[in-house]
């Protein structure tokens, strides 16, 4: 599995059976429990918060939910939040899910390996559950154009018979250089794209460290980007964070905690990111989209805009 073309496309899917993950949030810090359930046809993505009791408790993944994308997508309404979802839904859009429950017991979803890796996996290995209902997608007929100003990001989005995705990453840094990544339906998700890792420049990370705000095992499987050497004195304490001895930066200018996966791993994350939030859409898409810069916040704001336009007349 981990190709949305050995399922039947025409069809609605949900999953096959109750997938439980538990760890702690990459930027709360709190310990959260998540279950993966199998839902009705036509119930889309929902999350529901098992620890807030009276009212509702339940909050579906669409873009009108998200309230904050400083470095995380986060859904709100009212007291209901879900923090850092991208990971989740990427692996649930890619993989063809159309229908399932979350229940979380926290605000966070847990940061896992950093990937997608590991809920891809599990699914993955039990393939999906067809329901008795007709899939629909929303149809982007003519070409869309974003473009923030501040960031410099653009996202465009053309017409397409099924899903594809191109992103271009540049922070301006020269050991990160300008990175492509490419997704498409017709590729193996779970092997080329889930398993790529979150990914930091160690200038935040020291600025994180000087506010005693890194915990052990925070980073332990993130990409950590040097653009310049790194002191004696700075490796020692990312050793002891770690918890590894022998850190160093390799000479292609990362830090030694992970090896990567792929020359472009960290382009391959921001774009698992990217389809994280264009799960958002609520619809599997039928479009092309060219991401320059991709973050959470113009991505967000496009698949909105894509509800708006096209929600009644998803088929
Ligand atoms: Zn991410």
């Amino acid at each position: 599995m981990g190709r949305r073309d050995r399922i039947d496309p025409g069809r609605q899917h949900t999953v096959r059976r109750e997938y439980g993950f538990e760890g702690k949030g990459l930027h709360t810090g709190l310990f959260s429990q998540i279950l993966i359930c199998p839902a009705a046809a036509d119930s889309g993505i929902v999350f529901q918060r098992t620890d807030l009791s009276g009212g509702s408790n339940m909050i579906r993944a669409v873009a009108e939910n998200v309230k904050l994308t400083e470095r995380s997508t986060t859904l709100a309404c009212g007291p209901v939040k879900v923090q850092t979802a991208e990971h989740l839904l990427s692996a649930l859009y890619c993989l063809g899910i159309d229908n399932a429950l979350i229940k979380i017991s926290g605000d966070e979803a847990p940061i896992l390996d950093g990937s997608a890796k590991p809920y891809a996996d599990a699914i993955s290995a039990d393939g999906l559950l067809e329901q008795d209902a007709s899939r629909k997608y929303i149809v982007v007929d003519k070409p869309l154009h974003y473009k923030d100003c501040n960031s410099d990001s653009e996202i465009s989005i053309f017409p397409s018979d099924s899903f594809e995705i191109d992103i271009t990453a540049d922070y301006g840094s020269k050991v990160f250089g300008i990175q492509k990544a490419h997704y498409d339906s017709g590729m193996d998700y779970a092997a080329e794209i889930a398993l790529c890792r979150t990914f930091c420049f160690l200038r935040e990370v020291e600025y994180l460290l000087s506010l005693d705000l890194i915990k052990g095992g925070d980073l332990s499987n993130a990409i950590v980007v040097c653009d310049t050497p790194v002191s004696a004195g700075t490796l020692a304490h990312l050793e002891d964070i770690f918890g590894i001895k022998g850190l160093a930066r390799v000479p292609e200018g990362y830090l030694s905690n992970v090896k990567l996966h792929f020359d472009n791993e960290c382009a391959r994350h921001k774009l698992l990111d990217v389809t994280g939030d264009f799960a958002l859409a609520g619809y599997p898409l039928k479009a092309r989209i060219e991401a320059y810069k991709p973050g959470h916040g113009i991505n967000t704001s496009a698949v909105r805009y894509l509800r708006e336009q096209y929600i009644n007349s998803a088929k």
